[in-house]
């Protein structure tokens, strides 16, 4: 190993107290996809990387996508009749059903319910939850605290603004030897929130201030962008440059105390994927390794059919599968210093093993797919909007509130992930059967999915 990846790995455990400490400085921010809190938190992560920030316009049209008016907020409360507060965004701004509208009424408890989310599964924690795309306002609380409300007439205020502005992305671009890139990417849109996704962000800004030092055979890009929108924001303003990306990752969820993950690229056998695969293999400790899939992170816009970039996504406990996700148990106590620094050391072996690849790894492009089979009875589709995911709230196909596994109402509802799956598949190469297989749904969720799309005008049938 490169001697200078060693003097970094010497110092891991002290940069993970590090981690930790910035981590802590940013959890109180209430961030969310545009706004002051984006703003406040890259100017605490320009005191250790100088960042390149820019400001994307609401109204701006990225591929399919529009960048929402910017949405800020000074407080929110709810109080009963005798004046207390029993709900205060100061206490946890997870109360605050992310991108309220302003409101400032008088209300029955009757009328309050429907504005109340809980999670009755766990009953002392706050759920995060978002409304991004529609305009509409709410509270989270515990679910304790919602089943002992009395009937009461409550005092209801969400002093926020939803108004023209601009959406905040931020790169940290460090010059290698050769224009070719390997990109990270974390995103900065969940407020007070730890595994997801502040231990992505701390991982990203001290990867960067480490990797600036070094001289490095590829560029280094980091990208600090809100979750969806931004990566789409970032790859329609950025798509002639794209092709400069060799590798890359998406960090989210490395600081919690399960073992490494990695997802890989939708290539599924990139360079990247081999030299994680070997750094896992060759830490002693034990781990997971996962085919690519449509749903998670920010891989659903790198990896769509349309960029199919060799991105894949190192992380530890995969979101949703610990139960602090999206809680307010997600906090500075359950991620802690070792593991964020356990999973920086393997990012640092990753980049280590990248630059003593350089130029030596034959890529396997061409082979990606096997040649078509025309399949009697099945049907095969083209994605018409390849580049990214298309907005499906706008289209009626998606739940309005964000952040929860969809609810099934009384009506017939379609399976959400499963249209995720016939988008990024849907390449000309897959038949529905294929894609019934590899996700692991049935067909005839694979098959209501594509009618949808196809009504949509969001595929054509080949
Ligand atoms: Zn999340």
């Amino acid at each position: 190993m490169n001697s200078n990846f060693q003097d970094i790995l010497i110092k891991i455990p002290e940069i993970g107290k590090n981690m930790h400490e910035l981590m802590t400085e940013l959890f109180p921010i209430c961030r969310s996809i545009t706004g002051n809190g984006v703003r406040q938190s890259l100017k605490i992560i320009q005191n250790h990387i100088s960042l390149n920030v820019s400001e994307i316009p609401s109204g701006t049209e990225v591929f399919d996508w529009t960048i929402p008016r910017e949405w800020n907020i000074n407080d929110a409360y709810i109080k009963n009749s005798k004046g207390e507060k029993i709900v205060d965004f100061k206490n946890s701004n997870l109360h605050v059903l992310n991108y309220s509208i302003p409101i400032n009424t008088k209300l029955s408890l009757q009328e309050l319910l429907p504005h109340l989310h809980s999670l009755p599964e766990q009953p002392n924690v706050i759920p995060y939850r978002t409304s991004y795309y529609k305009e509409n306002w709410g509270f989270c609380i515990s679910h304790n605290q919602l089943i002992n409300l009395q009937d009461d007439e409550y005092e209801v205020v969400i002093d926020s603004t939803l108004e023209n502005g601009s959406l905040t992305c931020a790169e940290f671009f460090i010059r290698g030897e050769s224009e070719d890139e390997v990109l990270f990417s974390c995103y900065t849109c969940h407020p007070s929130m730890c595994n997801d996704n502040l231990s992505g962000v701390v991982l990203c800004t001290f990867l960067a201030k480490y990797l600036q030092n070094l001289k490095l055979k590829y560029s280094y890009r980091f990208l600090f962008v809100p979750e969806t929108i931004g990566t789409i924001t970032w790859l329609s303003q950025n798509e002639s440059s794209v092709k400069k990306i060799k590798h890359g990752l998406v960090a989210y969820c490395v600081g919690d105390p399960g073992n490494s993950s990695y997802k890989k690229s939708r290539k599924g056998n990139a360079e990247i994927d081999q030299v994680v695969v070997e750094v896992l293999k060759n830490s002693g400790d034990e781990y997971n390794v996962v085919d690519f899939f449509p749903t998670g992170s920010d891989e659903r816009q790198f990896c769509s059919p349309g960029f199919n970039l060799p991105m894949g996504a190192l992380v530890r406990t995969f979101a949703p599968d610990f139960s602090q996700y999206h809680t307010s148990a997600d906090n500075t106590e359950f991620v802690k210093a070792e593991y964020l620094a356990d999973t920086l050391s393997k990012y640092v072996k990753v980049i280590s093993k990248l630059e003593d690849n350089f130029g030596k790894f034959k890529s396997n492009d061409n082979e990606e797919f096997n040649k078509i089979v025309s399949k009697k009875n099945d049907r095969i589709f083209l994605n018409l909007n390849p580049k990214c995911e298309p907005q499906l709230g706008k289209r009626k196909l998606y739940h309005d509130v964000g952040s929860q596994i969809p609810s099934q109402g009384g009506q017939k509802i379609l399976n959400q992930f499963a249209l995720l799956w016939v988008l990024n598949y849907s390449d000309g190469f897959h038949y529905l059967s294929d894609i019934a297989k590899l996700s692991g749904y049935d067909l005839i969720d694979i098959e209501n999915a594509a009618n949808a799309l196809l009504e949509s005008n969001l595929l054509k049938e080949l």
